[in-house]
C-alpha cells in the first residue's frame, strides 16, 4: 500500500528542496541553445535524474539529436494531469556579468541562462513527480511529465507529441509567470508582406512606383489599425495589437525602389481566430488599396498560433489556485501576453494553464535568473495540485 495524504496540503511535504535544487543547477548547467537545439544534454539529465529515482524515462526523437522526454507516474485510470516543459534556452547573447552555465546562486537567487525560462519550472514539475513517487502516493489517475524540444523556435516538440496523441484531461505549462496562473493567453498571427512596385531613375520618380512609399502606407494603416485595437482590452490579458517589426527595401538613393518587405505582428485575443485575423489583414490591404489604385502586395503567413482560454472554474485552475493559497501564495489568476505550448495544447482540446516560477522580465536577456524559493513554491503547488486532480 502506497501512503494516502491526509490532504493536498499535508502532501507538499514530501518535495525535497536540496534534490530539487541540485537538479535545477544540472539543467541551467547544460546548453540547451536553440537554434540548434542541444537539448540531448539536458535530456540525459533528466533522465539520470529520474533514473536515479526509480522513474523511467522514455525518449522520442523528434528532430534529427533532438529528443523529447517523457516520464508518467500512477496507474489508475482516473483522470490525466499533464505537465509540459520546454528543455531548449534562447542565445545566451552579450552583456551577462555572471557565467551563463554557472549556475551560481547569489542571495537566494540562481542566475544562467534558462532559469526561468523555462528550466525552473521544468525542474519544478520534475521534483514534483518524484517526490510523488518516492513517497508512493497513490494516484486514481496518472500525471506525465513532457519535457519537449524547440518552444522558443517552432514548437515541434509539443506538436509532435500533440501528433502521436497525447491525451490529457488538464494540461499545466511551465513558463515564468511570477507564479500567476494563466488561464488566457494571446494567439500570434505573423505575416510577411512583399510590395512590388517599379524601378525608375531616382531624378524621375514620377516615371516608377516606390514600393517604399506604398508599404509606407501599409504601415501608417497598421499604426491606426492597432490604436482601434487598443480601445477594447481583454481582462487579464490587454488589448490585440500590431507590430510592425521589420522593413526592408530599395537598393539606393537613386533608384526608385522596386521592393519592401515588410514582416507584421498580430496577436489575437481569445474569442478571436487565426483566420478573423488574416481577414483582417487582407482588409487592411484592400482599404490602402483603395486610396492607391494598383498597389501589389503578397501576403505569406510564417507564424499562425491560436489563442487559448481555459474558464476559472476549470478544475486546473481552482485546484492549482487552492494550491497555493494553502502555501501563503497569492494565487493570482490571470493571462500571459507571450505565446507558449498551451496554444497548442489547447488546439487538441487540453484545458491548458500557463504557471511557473521567474519572471518574463529576467528572460530572454543576461543574468537571467529565479528564486530558488519560487521554483520550491511551485513544486509544493505542483504537487497538491496533483495530489487535488488525479490523487
Ligand atoms: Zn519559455
Amino acid at each position: 500500500m502506497g501512503i494516502q495524504p491526509q490532504s493536498a496540503a499535508g502532501s507538499a511535504a514530501v518535495v525535497d528542496p536540496i534534490r530539487l535544487e541540485s537538479l535545477l543547477r544540472r539543467l541551467v548547467a547544460t546548453d540547451s541553445t536553440n537554434p540548434p537545439g542541444g537539448e540531448a544534454s539536458t535530456v540525459a539529465v533528466l533522465a539520470d535524474h529520474l533514473g536515479r529515482h526509480g522513474l523511467r524515462a522514455e525518449t522520442v526523437e523528434v528532430l534529427p539529436g533532438r529528443p523529447n522526454l517523457s516520464v508518467a507516474f500512477g496507474s489508475g485510470d482516473g483522470p490525466i494531469l499533464l505537465l509540459n516543459a520546454h528543455m531548449d534556452t534562447m542565445p545566451v547573447g552579450p552583456g551577462w556579468s555572471r557565467s551563463p552555465y554557472g549556475a551560481i546562486i547569489e542571495d537566494g537567487l540562481l542566475y544562467g541562462r534558462g532559469a526561468c525560462d523555462a528550466k525552473g519550472g521544468l525542474a519544478a514539475m520534475v521534483e514534483a513527480v518524484v517526490a510523488i513517487a518516492a513517497a508512493k502516493v497513490n494516484l486514481r489517475g496518472r500525471v506525465v511529465l513532457d519535457a519537449v524540444i524547440d518552444e522558443e523556435a517552432g514548437a515541434a516538440g509539443t506538436l509532435a507529441n500533440v501528433a502521436a496523441g497525447r491525451r490529457a484531461d488538464w494540461a499545466i505549462v511551465a513558463e515564468p509567470t511570477e507564479l500567476a496562473i494563466a488561464r488566457v493567453g494571446n494567439g500570434q498571427l505573423d505575416v510577411t508582406l512583399s510590395v512590388h512596385g517599379h524601378a525608375a531613375h531616382g531624378s524621375m520618380p514620377d516615371k516608377g512606383r516606390s514600393a517604399i512609399a506604398d508599404a509606407a502606407a501599409l504601415v501608417a494603416a497598421f499604426e491606426a489599425a492597432h490604436a482601434r485595437l487598443r480601445a477594447t482590452p481583454y481582462p487579464a490579458l490587454g488589448p490585440a495589437s500590431y507590430n510592425v517589426g521589420t522593413i526592408e527595401g530599395g537598393l539606393q538613393a537613386s533608384i526608385v525602389a522596386a521592393e519592401c518587405r515588410l514582416e507584421v505582428d498580430r496577436r489575437i485575443l481569445p474569442g478571436s481566430t487565426i483566420e478573423a485575423a488574416t481577414a483582417e489583414i487582407d482588409a487592411l490591404i484592400e482599404s490602402v488599396r483603395a486610396a492607391r489604385p494598383g498597389l501589389d502586395v503578397t501576403r505569406e503567413v510564417t507564424l499562425a498560433i491560436p489563442p487559448v482560454e481555459v474558464p476559472a472554474d476549470s478544475p486546473v485552475c481552482v485546484a492549482l489556485a487552492a494550491a497555493l493559497r494553502a502555501l501563503g501564495g497569492a494565487a493570482i489568476v490571470g493571462g500571459l501576453r507571450a505565446t507558449s505550448d498551451a496554444a497548442w495544447l489547447a488546439a487538441a482540446d487540453i484545458p491548458a494553464v500557463v504557471f511557473g516560477p521567474g519572471s518574463l522580465v529576467d528572460a530572454h536577456r543576461p543574468d537571467e535568473r529565479v528564486a530558488l524559493a519560487d521554483v520550491e513554491l511551485a513544486a509544493r503547488a505542483l504537487v497538491m495540485t496533483i495530489v487535488t486532480l488525479v490523487g
